[in-house]
C-alpha cells in the first residue's frame, strides 16, 4: 500500500484492534508496523493476529512488518492481605523473601537479585514511581526503606530500581518460551525489553540467531549510559519513554530522545519513538495539541517510526488515533524546513560501496528531480545504508527476499516490493532498468515523463537515472 509519507507508523494490538477486520482497517488507515505485545494475550490469540497480518499483505500485495515485543523482568511486589494498603510519607516499610501477604508493615519482593543489588541510599520506585522509597538498611533476604513519598499500595505493583546494575537475564523463562513462538511463527523482529548492557543484547541475538532482527528497548538509565555499544550491537531501537519516565526525571527523557536518534542515525539502526504519543486518544476521539507537537518532534528529529500504545490496543479511537499520527508524520515532512534539518543531521557516507553508490543515487536523484529511488537488493543491511541518508523521496525497494522485504516496513521512506525476477537467466541491468519503470508505475511513484534512479545493489553496484 503506497504511503505519502516516509515516517512509519508501528501500532500495538490488543482487544481494541485483534479482530481481521480491525486489522485490516488500521493497515488501511496507515499502519506500516504491527506490534504483538507478549506482556499480554496467550499464544493462540497472537497466532490468530499473526495470520490475519500476513492475509492482509497477500490481499494487498505488500509486506506488513510484525514486531513480536519481549515482556521481560517485569519486577512485582506480592499481595497484601487485604489487597491494598497506603504508605504516609517517613513512614518506614520492609520488603522480604516471605511470600505470606503483606501489610502495612512489610511486603514480598519476590526478586533475591533486587534484594541483593541494593545497598543503603538506593531508590525504590513502586507503581510507575507514584511511590518513592529510600533504602536504609539491607541484607541478603530483606530491605528496609524510608517512605519518601507515600500513596495507596495494591498487590503486584510494579518495582523499578533505576540506578542499580541488577543481575537478571532480560529474557526470562516466559520470554525464551515466547521468543521462541514468536520466531516460529515467522515475526520480523523482536523488541528485548530493560536491555542493561551490551552483553543482553548479543546473548539475546545468540538466541534470535538471525530468524528475526533485534530491536533494544531503551528504558534504563544504565542503558542510556551505555547507548553507543547496544546501539552498535542492535539492529534497531526503541526508545521506550514509558518506563524511562519513570526510571529518570521526566526532563532528562527528550535530550535523551534527540541523542538516541542522532546516534542511531549515524550508526545506520532504525529507530522507534514510544509511548504516551497520542495518550488523551485512549478515550477521546481528538488529539491535544501538545500530543500532535510530541509526534512532529519525533519526525522532525529524524526517527524513523512513530508508536501507538494502549491508543491503539486498546484505546476507544484506534482508528482515528493512526489516521492523525498518519496525517501528522505526512504534514510535517512537507515542511521544507523538515527537510533542511534531516540534512543538516545526516552523517556522512562511510567509505564501503553501498554507502558510495547510496550517496551517489541520493544526489542522482536530487539533480535529475527523480521521483522514486529503485533499490534492487537482498541484503538489509544496504536498506539501511541507503535510508540512513535520508533521501527526500521514497526508497522502493525491490527484493528477491520475502525477510528483507516484511523487515524493511520498520525503515524511513522504504516500500518494498518483493520479485522473483532475479532468477532470470537473462537478468542484467537493462533488464532491471524496464523492471524499475514497470514496478514505479505500476505502484504509483512515477509516471510517464518522470525520472526515476536504479540503484543496483544485486549485479554488480550501479547508479542509473532512466526516465518513464
Ligand atoms: C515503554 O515502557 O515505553 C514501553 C514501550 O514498554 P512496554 O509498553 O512494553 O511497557
Amino acid at each position: 500500500m503506497r504511503r505519502y509519507r516516509c515516517g512509519k507508523i508501528v501500532s500495538t494490538i490488543g482487544p481494541a484492534s485483534s479482530d481481521p477486520e480491525k486489522l485490516e482497517g488500521l493497515f488501511l488507515k496507515g499502519v506500516d508496523v504491527f506490534r504483538l505485545n507478549f506482556s499480554h494475550g496467550v499464544h493462540e490469540g497472537h497466532a490468530k493476529v499473526y495470520e490475519a497480518i500476513r492475509a492482509i499483505g497477500k490481499k494487498y500485495n505488500c509486506h506488513p512488518t510484525i514486531l513480536a515485543d519481549m515482556q521481560g523482568p517485569k519486577l512485582r511486589v506480592g499481595t497484601f492481605e487485604n489487597d491494598r494498603i497506603i504508605l504516609e510519607s517517613g513512614d518506614t516499610f520492609r520488603f522480604d523473601l516471605d511470600k505470606t501477604p503483606g501489610n502495612t508493615r512489610r511486603v514480598n519482593l519476590p526478586h533475591p537479585e533486587i534484594l541483593e543489588a541494593l545497598h543503603v541510599g538506593t531508590t525504590l520506585l513502586l507503581d510507575d514511581g507514584k511511590l518513592r522509597f529510600e533504602v536504609t538498611a539491607c541484607g541478603k533476604d530483606y530491605a528496609d526503606v524510608k517512605v519518601l513519598v507515600g500513596g495507596p499500595l495494591s498487590n503486584r505493583k510494579g518495582v523499578n530500581v533505576p540506578q542499580v546494575k541488577l543481575n537478571i537475564p532480560i529474557l526470562t523463562e516466559k520470554d525464551q518460551k515466547d521468543l521462541q513462538f514468536a520466531l516460529d511463527l515467522g515475526v520480523d523482529w523482536v523488541a528485548c525489553s530493560f536491555v542493561q548492557t551490551v552483553e543482553d543484547v548479543e546473548n539475546a541475538k545468540k538466541l534470535i540467531n538471525g530468524r528475526a532482527g533485534v530491536v533494544s528497548k531503551l528504558e534504563k538509565p544504565l542503558a542510556i549510559k551505555a547507548m553507543e555499544p547496544i546501539i552498535e550491537a542492535s539492529d534497531a531501537v526503541m526508545i521506550a519513554r514509558g518506563d524511562l519516565g519513570v526510571e529518570m526525571d521526566p526532563e532528562e527523557v527528550p535530550p535523551i530522545q534527540r541523542r538516541v536518534i542522532n546516534t542511531c542515525h549515524r550508526m545506520g539502526r532504525p529507530v522507534i519513538v514510544a509511548t504516551q504519543m497520542l495518550e488523551s486518544m485512549i478515550s477521546s476521539p481528538s488529539p491535544t495539541r501538545a500530543e500532535i507537537s510530541d509526534v512532529a518532534t519525533a519526525v522532525y528529529s529524524g526517527a524513523d517510526a512513530t508508536m501507538l500504545s494502549a491508543e491503539s490496543a486498546s484505546g476507544q479511537y484506534p482508528f482515528e488515533a493512526v489516521s492523525i499520527m498518519s496525517r501528522t508524520v505526512a504534514h510535517v515532512e512537507s515542511d521544507p524546513y523538515c527537510q533542511r534539518r534531516l540534512e543538516d543531521d545526516t552523517q556522512l557516507p562511510q567509505r564501503t560501496t553501498i554507502d558510495a553508490i547510496s550517496a551517489a543515487a541520493k544526489d542522482a536523484a536530487e539533480y535529475s528531480c527523480a521521483t522514486a529511488i529503485v533499490l534492487f537488493t537482498d541484503n538489509f543491511e544496504s536498506v539501511v545504508r541507503c535510508t540512513r541518508l535520508r533521501p527526500r523521496i521514497p526508497v522502493v525497494l525491490v527484493t528477491s527476499s520475502v525477510r528483507v522485504a516484511s523487515k524493511s516496513g520498520l525503515c524511513y521512506g522504504v516500500y518494498a516490493v518483493h520479485e522473483n525476477i532475479f532468477e532470470n537467466k537473462e537478468f542484467d541491468t537493462s533488464v532491471m532498468s524496464k523492471a524499475a519503470k514497470d514496478i514505479v508505475k505500476e505502484h504509483k511513484f512515477a509516471k510517464v515523463g518522470d525520472n526515476i534512479v536504479v540503484l543496483n545493489d544485486l549485479k554488480g553496484h550501479s547508479v542509473e537515472i532512466c526516465q518513464l
